[in-house]
């Protein structure tokens, strides 16, 4: 491996190169990726790191695959770009297509490509609104969105999410986004006796629904698993429900399933677990496994008809420089073809599990509050009092400590509140999970020892 001067690098780095939530702060000892292979990251300095968070969510095949090099090669090589505005396509694109019309949802019946999570939902909202104007209400505009949610940071992307701190510099925020309650098990207030929390959660959906209008209502969003917001994973009678509840009232249901799609859950795309079908899937992430920007949208056969028999000059004006790109199409259809081969998607729901059973075995702990998941996306929420659920002292930064000891111990991961995220690419062996369950104890108990 080259020796890379990293003092240099990061002299020039800190001098000109600004990063996505910059601050300072977050950036004091930053590592400098050089290589990647199958769940282990090496920094500059020949560090190894267990890939905690498959970088962000994406690499679901794992790193260093020469497979996906020699697609975008090859592709390359004959063809690199071509504009798939109308009137133009290229033959990865056209396959990409209907290949994922053939694994997502059998009510789906087109896709449009993005570059990534954002302008996907982006273009989930845009089409929501056509739908509704080609079908003669134009007042439905509003999209409902949830605490918790994160859909990417985009103007309209950031009005949508519910997460704490993203929108605080960059209000206002777009008119016409609301918020509506998650179904977060641990902590959802307001559940009347008798209810379950899907239930109560739904409830809220319809209430908002109700109180908003619904012919002021275009579209709810909803991750099937929250990521960002801190991996929450809706009970089983929690989107059967919101499907009836946006059939109800003409309100389209989209299913970001940027994080959730392409194998991260167990099943290809999450909500088949539940037996519901979106709308408008928007995806990204997992269908390269990150190794080219690529996303997009999928719609239902009423949407596309929709498109299809749009009058001329109320056609759908909506396009990407980068949409159907030719070797990121390309690479994904290879991306696509390694999951299935090597039965990733399968891998995950097993390995999810042996994650899930190990990390609960740290309710031993008394700082662990929680510990939940579906698939590879577990979540350790730690808590300063089990019985009342309360947070640490933020001036305590008790979860940035755990971090740092968990990155000490070779596992490089994300945190959000109190809450350690865990989303390790598909391809992670068993003596990798049981080595992150060990970690998860030695650093959490570095910070918080146990009282006897
Ligand atoms: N939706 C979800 C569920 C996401 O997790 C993300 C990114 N983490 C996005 C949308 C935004 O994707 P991008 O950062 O590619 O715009």
């Amino acid at each position: 491996m080259a020796n890379w001067d990293v003092p240099a690098l990061l002299c020039e780095d800190r001098q000109h190169l600004l990063h996505s939530l910059w601050h300072p702060a977050d950036h004091a000892e930053p590592h400098v990726w050089v290589r990647g292979q199958g769940a282990v990251l090496t920094d500059a300095s020949g560090r190894e790191f267990l890939d905690g968070l498959s970088c962000l969510w994406n690499v679901n095949v794992g790193h260093g695959r020469r497979e996906l090099a020699e697609a975008a090669a090859l592709q390359m090589e004959s063809l690199a770009f071509a504009t798939n505005y109308a009137g133009s396509a290229n033959v990865p694109a056209i396959q990409l297509a209907r290949r994922l019309t053939e694994i997502a949802y059998p009510n789906l019946s087109a896709a449009f490509f993005t570059s990534g999570g954002a302008e996907s939902n982006e273009s989930a909202f845009k089409t929501a609104r056509f739908y509704w104007k080609a079908k003669g209400r134009p007042e439905k505009v509003k999209v409902i969105a949830r605490e918790f949610g994160y859909h990417g940071l985009t103007l309209a992307a950031m009005s949508a999410t519910g997460v704490a701190g993203y929108a605080k510099m960059f209000e206002p925020r777009v008119p016409n986004f609301v918020h509506t309650a998650a179904p977060y098990a641990y902590r959802l207030a307001g559940v009347k006796p008798g209810e379950t929390v899907g239930q109560a959660a739904a409830r809220m959906l319809e209430e908002t629904v109700l109180r908003e209008g619904p012919d002021t209502v275009a579209a709810f969003i909803a991750e099937p698993v929250q990521g960002a917001g801190g991996i929450i994973v809706a009970p089983d009678d929690y989107f059967p429900r919101v499907r009836e509840v946006c059939a109800k009232h003409d309100v389209l249901f989209i299913a970001d399933e940027v994080i959730t799609g392409f194998g991260r859950t167990g099943r290809w795309f999450a909500l088949e677990r539940w037996g519901v079908q979106p709308d408008i899937l928007a995806f990204a992430k997992g269908i390269t496994s990150g190794y080219l920007p690529l996303g997009g949208i999928m719609v239902s056969e009423p949407i596309h008809q929709a498109m299809l028999s749009a009058p001329y000059a109320d056609r759908w004006m909506h396009a990407y420089t980068y949409s159907g790109h030719p070797t990121c199409c390309a690479v994904a259809l290879r991306n696509l073809e390694i999951l299935e081969k090597e039965g990733l998607v399968e891998r995950a729901e097993k390995m999810g599990q042996r994650l899930l059973d190990g990390a609960r075995s740290l309710l031993d702990l008394s700082a662990v509050g929680e510990v939940r998941g579906l698939g590879l996306m577990v979540a350790v929420e730690l808590v300063a009092d089990r019985a009342t659920k309360a947070a640490f002292d933020p001036a305590k930064n008790v979860i940035g400590r755990v971090r740092k000891e968990l990155e000490a111990r070779g596992l490089f991961t994300r945190v959000v509140r109190d809450i350690i995220l865990l989303a390790p690419p598909l391809v992670i062996t068993e003596a990798q999970v049981d080595r992150i369950v060990q970690i998860l104890r030695e650093g959490i108990r570095a910070v918080l020892p146990e009282r006897v």
